[in-house]
């Protein structure tokens, strides 16, 4: 389902008729024009309020234009905007060890790009070079990006199905998320890697159990495969850790990092070991704008702040008293609340297109799907425990007033693209 009729907005405006015009047609577009952040809360151009419960798909940990990463783009970007990989450059040195010094202890060395996906395409073939096998094991509902590549790795047919044969998953094993049976019947001296998310954002905000986890950690430790935790959601403080693997007491690998990692900037990391690092030819991999010191300006400054603020400590807490709100909600709609630290998902009975909507229009508060059923929550780690509780009585509030079968078609947005 697209909307990509004609534009029918009830505040003229010329820039939703602009993008709504040029854009390529993949994303469905709300009937809105964002123009400004801080914190926890950005505006539209009307310059209506709203609770960002989405904080770009989970980018915003430390909130929209934290000042200590706008200003470290600001004085980067009168010094230096690109500098190649081959060059080394004050920066990135910068980055790198900041990163190293919050990664769990054994990997420390570094493959920067700019997204999650492509950290994921790295991950793909650092684990193939590091091992010399080609097989993998993935996850059902697991979500690892788009690029052909990494869609591989994905289960949901409908991301995969528009491209027939040119995703090649032929080398990938998927086996149930917390199936310890079928990880241990997946795992053969042929397994490059195993990759999975410590939470399952995409697929319906689904943590793991520590006992998957560690199992994964010993079998692949036994049978000579990698363990790489997808990390892009979970990282940067989003579930009450720096990195979502030390609720399980885990050290991967390798991990893939990306969305919060440099404050709102585009960025995208996988850290490994030294010793699949070293077994990568020179030259193997590589990319442009990788590493770039405006980048590594934000990053170096995001990660500081994640450290000075206790946004981990803050996520943890916060989190709790998210949960317990919503869990505290009397819906007979609502099936079930879970979630690790600020990654949360309210399952219910029924599509949760219509309460997002209502959310969005209705009350200012901006939530995401996750699986056809569930309302997805995000927000940034600085979300004050005033807009955690203004959230939930809007939650509550649509719970009670929205019937489904009332909404206007067009409102009731199935999220194509949810990230
Ligand atoms: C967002 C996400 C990706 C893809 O990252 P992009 O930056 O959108 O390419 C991969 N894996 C997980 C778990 C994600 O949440």
């Amino acid at each position: 389902m697209t909307v990509q009729s004609e534009p029918q907005q009830t505040n003229a405006s010329k820039w939703l008729d602009a993008e709504l015009r040029y854009d390529s047609g993949v994303y469905n577009k709300h009937q809105v024009v964002m123009v400004r952040g801080q914190g926890a809360t950005v505006w539209d151009e009307t310059g209506r309020a709203y609770i960002d419960c989405v904080a770009g798909y989970g980018v915003a940990n430390i909130g929209h234009c934290h000042p200590d990463v706008v200003r470290a783009i600001r004085e980067q970007a009168e010094k230096l905007l690109v500098m190649p990989q081959t060059l080394p450059n004050d920066k990135r040195a910068e980055f790198l060890s900041e990163l190293v010094s919050v990664l769990p202890h054994g990997l420390d060395r570094v493959f920067l790009c700019n997204s999650g996906t492509e950290a994921m395409e790295a991950a793909k073939k650092f684990a193939i070079t590091g091992t010399g096998r080609q097989r993998f094991v993935s996850m059902k509902r697991g979500f690892s990006g788009r690029s052909l590549g990494a869609l591989a790795f994905t289960w949901e047919p409908k991301y995969r199905e528009p491209f027939g044969d040119a995703v090649d998953n032929r080398n990938v094993d998927f086996i149930s998320y917390g199936n310890i049976e079928e990880l241990r019947a997946a795992v053969t001296d042929q397994t490059a890697a195993v990759i999975v998310e410590p939470v399952q954002g995409e697929g319906g905000v689904r943590p793991a159990s520590p006992e998957f986890i560690q199992e994964a950690r010993r079998i692949t430790r036994e049978r000579g495969a990698l363990l790489i935790l997808d990390e892009i959601q979970t990282g940067f403080c989003r579930t009450g850790k720096m990195f979502a693997s030390e609720h399980f007491g885990v050290v991967p690998d390798g991990m893939t990092l990306a969305k919060a990692m440099a404050g709102g900037v585009p960025i995208g990391a996988f850290a490994m070991t030294g010793e699949v690092a070293d077994r990568m030819p020179a030259g193997g991999h590589g990319t442009t704008f990788g590493g770039n010191p405006l980048a590594m300006a934000a990053g170096v400054a995001a990660i500081r702040a994640m450290r000075n603020e206790g946004m981990a400590e803050q996520a943890r807490e916060k989190g709790a008293y998210f949960m317990e709100r919503l869990r505290a909600i009397r819906s007979p709609k609502i099936r079930e609340v879970r979630g690790l630290g600020l990654m949360i998902g309210v399952e219910l009975k029924e599509k949760s297109a219509p309460y997002i909507a209502a959310l969005e229009h209705e009350e200012g508060v901006l939530t995401l799907q996750a699986t056809p059923l569930v309302v997805r929550f995000l927000p940034p780690v600085t979300i004050s425990r005033e807009q955690i509780d203004g959230v939930v009585a809007a939650f509550e509030r649509v719970l009670e007033r929205v019937n489904p079968r009332q909404v206007p078609a067009q409102e009731v947005r199935e999220e194509k693209q949810t990230e």
